[in-house]
Order: structure tokens, then C-alpha cells, then sequence
């Protein structure tokens, strides 16, 4: 017997139109690409969403057609969102971090019919000219007064200009829920880009899952500011939780330095924001450069790489509560939070801090499991370890047209690639990617772990751990080190400052130090060009005894 509960679809579109409604007047500030301050309200970005839509069909895409932005975080940028998935296309967000060959990869594989860009990419998409031929627009967000000249690109179209003449209102298509609302393509180190397509329904549901006390606690009395880019797995679905709990939204827009952050979270009373450990970084070494201190901000949530517990620890003396989460392009991305339980209340501060440097418990909605190499359970000691897979409504079952999906291989689990222990209460840490892991002479060491050690010393800036080939051991660490200005780091500090944190043979061999290290277009460490360093160094002067 069927229930009888009304089957109302879950779709994207129904979100802005319960904040335009029922939050019409809360603001989304946003710092634009041409240099002000922007403000507007709920109820204006339901209204240019429906001008949006409306042009769309005048320039006859058909349902499902892809959409491409290449934008930052702004109210233009989140009317496409709305506008194009609300009107049964999809809105293809485009990663400008990644290589241009590879983005000139996506727009074709995409087969994207029209792009809309901010000005800052004009070159980029100049340089692929000759793969956007069969584009129906090119769309530049901005306004008549800012609109750029391109000799190679001449047909140019202005975003305020498409929509100005359009009605407000649009008829809103309802359709299947599961219907494709977005799509981000994630890159690997190696490899194609590989397409993940949304749905309205995983969308929705993500977002709600997301806004729980537990998870980020997200509500109408937040100033909420993505700082993770909305071309990087919808900047976490903020731009869908914001107005379904009907938060006031702060965007950056390109300014992602730790005064502009800094300055923006201040004037507008932000009190929760999330991004990546490397922009944190940034704004918290400025901030003790200025000595400036938050008067707003409550809440941080963490992820897409692991944050040293070091920075955990100085964003909460400041007063920040951290919420460190785990994520994947696949999973929508969060899947896991490092929350406290109430039992923890009473714990030392180390203990608390070493529990929210795991990557957490899922929340509701995700299913996981830790499989031993030989496919069976690992037992929920925080001590063995194996590969993580996961299951549920927001996780891929496969790629967009790529005949093999993820899932099938792996028996209609998603298989995350991340080596992982698991405790009695569920909390997960990861140990490692399954390729970044050093195995020497039979035993595992953790990247990660001795990637946070080292950044707790006070020479180092950034580090990074990888593995070189050995031929006693298999494998063994290295030691990449980014010094803080000035700063000085030898070998021999290395070993003294690993020793009594970690077991002998777990120490790197050496310690390479470098300007910068090098990063994906994610911000992740980009490991295989740092393997590849080790090798050329290593071979040229031999490990130091
Ligand atoms: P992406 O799809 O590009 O966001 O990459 C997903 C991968 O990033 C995961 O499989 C993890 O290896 C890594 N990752 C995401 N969040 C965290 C985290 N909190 N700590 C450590 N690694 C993370």
C-alpha cells in the first residue's frame, strides 16, 4: 500500500521561491568582479532568476541542455544557478583552476551550449576560441558600462542586457525529481575529468541534510559566507542551504586574500563561513600580522583537505568553532562531520581537539563502510584500516557519458579512494589516499600524519609527505617543506622534531625544501609532480645518512 502523502518533487527551484516568499527581504551581499559592493534581496534574485529563464528559452535550449559558468561566488553567478536549473537545464560549473587543456576537455565533453563567464576569464576563454564554435552565446556577467572588446571572441553578449527587456515572472516547469539539475566535473591527478551530474532530488536533499544542528548548523539568524567557489561542487550546496533556511548570504567574489576576507566578514556580520585549510591559512596569518581578531564569526566548517590540528586550535582560541567535514565532488559533497558528542563535554582540550581533526561521523544519509583489503569489515577499533565506501541519495552511481561507473564496479557502493580507520562511535580519520599511502617494509605510514606533525613546527609553512621508491624497503617518506619567511629547517631538525612523535622507522629519510608546493586546481598537494622531485633529487645526491 502507497502511502498518501502528496508526491510534491523535490526541485531546486522551490528553494529560492520559499526564501523569495517567506525571507523576501533578507540580503545577499556580494563583492564584485568589477571592484563594488553589491546588495540585494531574496526576493530581487527570485525575480532576475525568472528574467534569466525566461531568456533562456528565448534562445531556445531544449530541456536538459548544459549550461557552462565559469564565474566566483556572486549574485550573478547564484541567479544561474536558480534560473538555469530551475528551467530543466543544467548549470555546468566550470573549475577556471583547472589546465586550459583540460577545461577546453570539459566544455566539449559537457557538449555546453552557451557560457556565461565574469570578465576575469575573457582571456581564458579567448585562448579556446576555436572550441566554442558551435556555442549558441557567450555571455559576459556584467553591464553595458563594463563590457569588454574581444577581437577574437566579437559576438559577446551582455548579461544585463539578455535579461533587462524579460518579464519577472516565468512559469516554473515541475518535472521528475531525479532529473539532472548540475553538473562539476572532478579532476584526479591522472586521468580525464570525470563528470558528476546532480539531480534536483540529491540537490534538495543534501542541502537539508547539511543545514542539521549537527552538521553545520545553519539558520535564518546566519550570516552565512561561502568561501569555497561555487565552480567547486556547488561551494558545498551553501548557495541552495542559505535561502532554504533563509540565512542572509555573503559573497567574496574574487577576493579570496585574508584582508579582503577579513574586512567583508567584519562589515557584514558574517557568522559562519567554509572553505579549504589553504584560504584559512591565508587569513589567519594575516590576521596575527594585523592583529585583528573576529567580532562576528561563531562558526567555520573545514574540508577538502585535512586542516592541521593546529589551525583548529588557533581558530578556537579565537573564539571560532570548527566543523571539520569530509567531502568528494561524488558525495555533493559532505558526507562526514567531526562534531562532538555530548559525551566529549568533559574531555581536555587535546582530546576534544584530536577528535575534530578526524574527518567525522556521517550524517544522516550516508552509509559507510571500512573494507579490509580481503573485502571484509575492519573492526571499529580507530586502529585498522582499510578503504572507505560509501552509499546514499547524494553519492554518484556513475559519471556523466562515461560507459563505467563508479559504483558497479564496487557492488552499488561508491569506492572514495581514501584509506581510513574507524572508532567505536563512528568517527572516521583518514589514514591516507589510497595512492599517497607509504608502504614500507610491510607496514603503512600515514602521509597525513606526518604531514601535521611537521606543521606544527614553527619553521615550516606548508608540508607535504610523499613516497620514494626504496630498494630495501619498498617505500619510503619525504619531507617536503614550504618555510615561513626567514625561516630555517634542516635534516637534523626534521629528526628531532619527529623523534618521540612518531615510531623510528616512521621518520622521513630526508627533508626537500622548496619556494611553494605545488597544488591541484583545487588547492589539493598536487603528490605526483613532488614524487617525481624526490626521484630527480634523491638520484642526483643520494639520501642523507
Ligand atoms: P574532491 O572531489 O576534489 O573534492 O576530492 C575529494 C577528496 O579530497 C577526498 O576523497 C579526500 O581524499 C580529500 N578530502 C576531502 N575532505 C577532506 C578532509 N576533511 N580531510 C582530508 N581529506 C579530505
Amino acid at each position: 500500500m502507497l502511502g498518501t502523502m502528496m508526491n510534491v518533487p523535490l526541485l531546486v527551484s522551490s528553494i529560492l521561491r520559499h526564501a523569495a516568499t517567506f525571507h523576501g527581504s533578507t540580503e545577499i551581499v556580494s563583492r564584485t568582479v568589477e571592484g563594488s559592493i553589491h546588495r540585494y534581496t531574496y526576493a530581487d534574485a527570485w525575480i532576475r532568476s525568472q528574467k534569466l529563464a525566461n531568456a533562456l528559452q528565448r534562445l531556445d535550449l531544449q530541456f536538459g541542455d548544459r549550461v557552462g559558468t565559469l564565474a566566483w561566488n556572486g549574485y550573478r553567478h547564484l541567479e544561474l544557478y536558480y534560473g538555469v536549473s530551475g528551467s530543466g537545464l543544467i548549470c555546468h560549473t566550470i573549475n577556471p583552476r583547472l589546465f586550459r587543456e583540460q577545461i577546453g576537455y570539459i566544455i566539449e565533453h559537457a557538449g555546453d551550449r552557451i557560457i556565461f563567464s565574469d570578465l576575469t576569464f575573457l582571456p581564458l576563454l579567448e585562448s579556446l576560441a576555436d572550441r566554442l564554435s558551435s556555442m549558441k552565446a557567450i555571455v559576459i556577467l556584467t553591464d553595458e558600462a563594463h563590457m569588454p572588446k574581444s577581437e577574437i571572441l566579437p559576438n559577446l553578449v551582455c548579461y544585463e542586457t539578455l535579461i533587462a527587456d524579460e518579464p519577472d515572472l516565468f512559469d516554473w516547469p515541475v518535472f521528475d525529481e531525479n532529473r539532472a539539475s548540475g553538473l562539476c566535473y572532478t579532476s584526479g591527478t591522472t586521468g580525464d575529468p570525470k563528470g558528476v551530474l546532480y539531480s534536483h532530488r540529491s540537490s534538495v536533499l543534501h542541502s537539508m541534510a547539511i543545514s542539521l544542528p549537527d552538521v553545520l548548523n545553519l539558520s535564518a539568524s546566519d550570516t552565512i559566507a561561502p568561501v569555497v567557489p561555487m565552480f567547486h561542487v556547488n561551494a558545498w550546496s551553501l548557495p541552495f542551504a542559505a535561502p532554504m533556511v533563509g540565512a542572509k548570504l555573503v559573497m567574496p567574489g574574487p577576493n579570496l586574500d585574508g584582508a579582503s576576507l577579513h574586512s567583508l566578514f567584519e562589515s557584514e556580520g558574517v557568522t559562519f563561513t567554509a572553505g579549504v585549510p589553504t584560504v584559512w591559512l591565508g587569513l589567519l596569518d594575516w590576521m596575527e600580522a594585523h592583529h585583528q581578531t573576529f567580532s562576528t564569526l561563531k562558526r567555520m566548517a573545514i574540508g577538502g583537505s585535512a586542516p592541521p590540528p593546529v589551525m583548529i586550535n588557533r581558530l578556537e582560541t579565537m573564539g571560532v568553532t570548527v566543523r571539520h567535514a569530509w567531502g568528494m565532488t561524488e558525495t555533493s559533497p559532505i558526507g562526514l562531520t567531526a562534531t562532538l558528542m555530548p559525551k566529549h563535554a568533559d574531555l581536555s582540550a587535546d582530546a576534544k581537539l584530536t577528535l575534530q581533526a578526524k574527518q567525522g561521523r556521517p550524517l544522516f544519509g550516508i552509509e559507510l563502510r571500512v573494507d579490509s583489503p580481503e573485502g571484509r569489515p575492519v573492526s571499529r577499533d580507530g586502529k585498522s584500516f582499510g578503504a572507505m565506501m560509501v552509499r546514499g541519495p547524494w553519492v554518484a552511481s556513475g559519471y556523466f557519458q562515461s560507459p563505467k561507473s563508479p559504483a558497479h564496479e564496487t557492488d552499488g557502493w561508491f569506492n572514495t579512494g581514501d584509506v581510513v580507520t574507524i572508532d567505536a562511535d563512528g568517527f572516521v580519520q583518514i589514514i591516507d589516499r589510497t595512492k599517497d599511502v607509504v608502504k614500507s617494509g610491510g607496514e603503512w605510514i600515514s602521509s597525513i600524519e606526518l604531514e601535521n606533525i611537521a606543521h606544527a613546527h614553527p619553521a615550516i609553512q606548508e608540508a607535504a609527505v610523499v613516497a620514494k621508491p626504496d630498494e630495501r624497503w619498498g617505500e619510503r617518506p619525504v619531507l617536503f617543506v614550504q618555510l615561513k619567511p626567514g625561516a630555517r629547517f634542516s635534516r637534523a631538525d626534521m629528526i628531532d622534531h619527529y623523534t618521540d612523535r612518531v615510531a623510528k622507522w616512521s621518520i622521513p629519510d630526508d627533508v626537500i625544501i622548496v619556494n611553494e608546493l605545488p597544488h591541484t586546481a583545487t588547492g589539493k598537494l598536487l603528490k605526483t609532480a613532488m614524487r617525481e622531485i624526490a626521484l630527480k633529487q634523491l638520484a642526483s645526491h643520494g639520501v642523507a645518512e
